[in-house]
């Protein structure tokens, strides 16, 4: 948020996201459960799949994490100032909805581009406790495919990701000198 105080019946433009639990086919097995591994001599081997197991089952399907973006105008409703020796404090609602200052924005490009770090963030959680499991799992050659292959999608994501944000803030810097 900046630093302008707001009114009640102002709008402002609030970053959200909502988590979906989403069910796939094993990117690993696509469902059969087993894979087949090429040794150094060129043998073939039939393993059990270890990326949809969990525990002692076999699912030959995983869950995953989707996230879906809401950036929407939500107008003040109520204004809390505190004032102290220390400062003033504003805090602002919509209806029984804090609206945090970290995300709630002037413009919805602002709150945009507050919703992809939000995401960002809460998809590097996510690979931090993949990667917990994977660390529990270190003969598992199938489930590291797995795990280096989801890295790798989400390491193509932040790319694209970041390619948008450079785009935007040039895009920025001509608006800027053109005022
Ligand atoms: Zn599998």
């Amino acid at each position: 948020m900046t630093d302008k105080e707001f009114n009640v019946g102002d709008k402002v433009w609030v970053a959200s996201y909502e988590r979906q639990q989403v069910k796939k086919d094993c990117p690993i097995c696509s469902g059969k459960m087993r894979v087949t591994l090429i040794l150094g001599n060129g043998d073939l081997v039939e393993t059990d799949c270890t990326y949809c197991e969990r525990g002692f089952e076999k699912y030959g399907w995983i869950y995953e994490y989707e996230y879906v973006s809401v950036v929407r105008q939500l107008n003040i409703t109520r204004k809390e100032v505190n004032e102290s020796a220390s400062g003033r404090d504003v805090e602002y609602y919509h209806e029984h909805w804090t609206l945090a200052h970290d995300k709630s924005f002037l413009t919805k490009q602002e709150a945009g581009a507050r919703l992809e770090d939000m995401i960002l963030e809460a998809e590097q959680n996510d690979l931090e406790r993949i990667k917990y499991t994977k660390d529990q799992n270190p003969r598992k050659y199938s489930w590291h495919i797995g795990y280096y292959q989801r890295l790798k999608r989400d390491a193509l994501r932040e790319i694209e990701r970041c390619d948008r944000r450079v785009t935007f803030f040039k895009k920025k810097v001509k608006e800027s000198k053109n005022d």
